[in-house]
């Protein structure tokens, strides 16, 4: 039976609009001025202006792991000296470190492991972790690597509110950074999360050596999964030393902030995170990003190996912006 019109545009209309790198390259080189203009305008439409939502990261499980990330020293394959292995936290400890953060006004506990993937005979103890950080009435995320469909159930009915699991970079720079696991390998846990019924925390690192295409590429790619991830981390390089990276020549802090601007404009209802590397930001290039919509930031003194800027500088730095803390459950 033939279709009539109608019903054939709705068969063929797309599920969502779908970005294209020339359209994403078009916001990004605007003007700066104007780019700031056009996310900060965005970012009202969706969120109350002078909110940033803080999350706090305690590493359970440090060093020794599988992965060989370019940018990261808990690889035990890094080139230079090796940050020895820790074993997994005890659950009790989780909780303390968790309450603490409480009571500094986090309102998410992100909990992250140095694994490939979480091993079956870990999944007990991480399930008691997300169990007791959720009664104290903080959102839940964690990043343990690749996760096969059912350990994604089994988080999401424990109480996990958001999974991260950045892509890193884009598709074509992917294998210059991390052999060990593709692209593709990342799309699937994502899948996994989403189909588990988690929120995705997905974002990326920002001066790698990878060109402006790849980082627009790598927002497009967020952008156009079939739901936006609901956060969206955008780290600058620490290089450290004895990693493959620890050369990287540093990204101009103006780039950093129009690929901060782009993801807003791109995903407009994702909290775009402030993350790693905010120790090398003058204070007056985060004031620059949280202007180009970013509106979430790490409180606490180190994210997983890396330093942050402590909460006094923090509270120092929202006072002087006129920025509040946003409240928990807010979307995203
Ligand atoms: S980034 Fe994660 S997966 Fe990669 S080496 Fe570091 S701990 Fe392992």
């Amino acid at each position: 039976m033939a279709l009539s019109n109608s019903t054939a545009t709705a068969v063929q209309a797309p599920l969502k609009a779908l970005w294209t790198r020339m359209e994403a390259r078009r916001v990004y080189a605007q003007p700066f001025m104007d780019l700031i203009l056009q996310a900060q305008t965005v970012h009202r439409r969706h969120f109350p202006a002078n909110e940033v939502q803080m999350s706090q990261l305690l590493s359970i499980k440090t060093g020794g792991c599988p992965e060989d990330c370019g940018y990261c020293s808990q690889s035990a394959r890094m080139p230079g000296e090796k940050l020895s292995a820790s074993k997994l936290m005890e659950v009790e400890r989780v909780l303390a470190e968790a309450r603490k953060a409480k009571d500094g006004g986090a309102t998410r506990y992100c909990m992250g492991a140095a694994w490939r993937s979480p091993k079956e005979r870990d999944m007990e103890m991480v399930v008691a972790m997300v169990e007791g950080v959720k009664a104290l009435g903080m959102e839940t995320c964690m990043t343990l690597g690749m996760l096969s469909p059912a350990q994604a159930i089994r988080l999401k009915d424990a109480g996990l509110d958001y999974y991260n699991h950045n892509i890193d970079t884009s598709e074509r720079y992917y294998s210059e950074i991390i052999t060990t696991r593709s692209f593709a390998d990342r799309l699937e846990t994502l899948d996994n999360v989403r189909q588990a019924g988690m929120k995705v925390c997905a974002g990326g690192i920002l001066g790698m050596g990878e060109t402006e295409d790849d980082r627009i590429d790598m927002l497009v790619t967020l952008a156009n999964l079939p739901e936006a991830p609901e956060s969206v981390p955008i780290n600058m390089l620490i290089p450290i030393p004895g990693t493959q990276l620890e050369n990287a020549a540093p990204i101009d802090p103006i780039d950093f902030v129009r690929t901060v601007a782009l993801a807003r404009v791109m995903m407009p209802t994702s909290h775009v995170r402030l993350s790693a590397g905010r120790t090398e930001m003058s204070d007056e290039t985060q004031a620059l990003c949280f202007l180009a919509g970013a509106n979430s930031i790490f409180v606490g003194e180190t994210l997983l190996t890396a330093d942050n800027p402590g909460e006094d500088h923090d509270a120092g730095l929202f006072r002087r912006l006129g920025i509040k803390p946003e409240a928990p459950g807010a979307a995203g």
